[in-house]
């Protein structure tokens, strides 16, 4: 009898974790060995990190354990890190040895951009696994802690947060809620703090309609952000960030959320890439490699009008549902189909109980969007761990 063939997955990120679970739900037993390759033996949920960074939530609620998902007598699961892909091998190279693949999906996830930005990769603080919110969380502790220690030196208590995307404007929603508890335990007049929002476009949360722009930026201002739009952030240094045409504000914390690359792995493996992102085929086959699918925030997908979709945590669930089924097919020796994208809509958090989203033509903003991002929020749970996972973790999920 001929060997089953080995569908490997590499990422346990939104993409790699859903593409994992649907290829255990629809292969027949002993069709395909899958294999998981992931950095960590948990999935954390990236869009729920700026929580734990703000110190609002424990790191351990923003993740849960892979073999909690995952059966592990249908999907194995190898706690490696990828360091390559060797197309023509058709191997992976890992930090304990390689792993042969007939098929590949690849969902590596996005890592931070600093579009060469002097001084950001050494001197700013990035929302991007649960160890570098951790960091963030205990170095935000530290600069009240160091404060206290010489009080001139107010610039410990600012805050700098370079770009005014989802990422950064959720984690500015915690801080400012975080804010009043660690001046009451440091004793420290909340007068004291500075939280500096600097954003190159003209506007914050671009995608957003006008109003609901607003809403936001007005509500984070009546909780005392400063937002400096229309202001790039040009150098970062320890002492803190040079924006706009000269101006240095002195900061103790400068948190970079100005956007996403894909992952350099595939740009040492070869693969063309745009900033780090692979254009995939309609079928989310990488170009030339009809048996590598490459999904999440390091792959590119183009709409009708050949413009690309921004990376989310949306839109690579989506993929991985796709890839996963083309995978099969492909198996299978069946037609594959083009991957549709469906946008649904999209919900900022804004702190505790507030919220911007806009859905179809329908536009919320304050609690009820607050309850909208719990819907989202639980769909997922529910998607990947049933009511278990739903029930376990909803109530962080606020
Ligand atoms: P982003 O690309 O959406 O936003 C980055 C912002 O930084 C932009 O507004 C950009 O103009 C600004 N910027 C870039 N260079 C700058 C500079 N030199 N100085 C000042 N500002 C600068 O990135 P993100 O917020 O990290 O989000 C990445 C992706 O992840 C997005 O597609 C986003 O939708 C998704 N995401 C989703 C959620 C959610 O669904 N709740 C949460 C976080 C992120």
């Amino acid at each position: 009898m001929a060997e089953p063939k080995k569908i490997v997955v590499l990422g346990g990120g939104y993409a790699g974790i859903t593409a994992a679970l649907k290829l255990q739900k629809q292969l027949a037993r002993g069709e395909a060995d899958v294999t998981l390759v992931n950095k960590h033996d948990y999935h954390y949920f990236t869009t729920q990190l700026h929580k734990p960074a703000a110190g609002t939530g424990s790191p351990d609620h923003a993740r849960v354990g892979i073999r909690d998902i995952l059966n592990p007598r249908r999907v194995a699961v190898l706690k490696r890190t990828v360091e390559k892909i060797d197309p023509a091998g058709k191997k992976v190279l890992t930090d304990e040895g390689d792993i042969p693949y007939d098929v590949l999906i690849v969902a590596l996830g996005g890592e931070p951009e600093t579009f060469g930005i002097p001084g950001l990769t050494e001197h700013a603080l990035f929302i991007r696994s649960l160890s570098s919110v951790r960091y963030i969380r205990e170095h935000i502790k530290y600069q009240f802690a160091l404060f206290k220690q010489d009080e001139d030196r107010t610039e410990r208590l600012t805050f700098v947060v370079g770009g005014a995307g989802l990422t950064g404007i959720e984690f500015v929603g915690e801080l400012v809620n975080r804010i009043p508890e660690l001046c009451r335990y440091h004793d420290v007049d909340p007068a004291l703090v500075n939280i500096f929002v600097v954003e190159a476009a003209p506007a914050a949360l671009p995608g957003f309609d006008a109003d609901l722009v607003d809403y936001a930026v007005d509500l984070l201002r009546r909780k005392g952000v400063v937002f400096k739009l229309g202001i790039p952030v040009k150098k970062c240094t320890s002492e803190g960030v040079e924006i706009g045409d000269g101006e240095f504000i002195r900061a103790g914390t400068v948190i970079w959320a100005g956007g996403v690359r894909g992952s350099r792995v595939l740009e040492a493996s070869g693969f063309e890439t745009t900033r780090g992102r692979v254009v995939v085929n309609p079928y989310l086959q990488a170009p030339g490699h009809g048996e590598i699918f490459v999904i999440g925030d390091s792959s590119i997908v183009l709409n009708d009008q050949g413009k690309p979709y921004p990376p989310s945590a949306q839109i690579a669930i989506q993929q991985g549902e796709a890839a996963a089924r083309n995978a099969i097919a492909l198996l299978r020796g069946r037609e594959m189909a083009p991957f549709k994208y469906f946008y649904r809509g999209t919900v900022a958090s804004l702190g505790k109980g507030e919220a911007i989203g806009s859905v179809g033509k329908y536009k919320v903003k304050g609690a009820k969007a607050a309850i909208l991002k719990k819907i989202v929020d639980g769909r997922y749970l529910f998607k990947i761990g049933g009511v278990r996972l739903l029930i376990r973790k909803m109530a962080f999920f606020s």
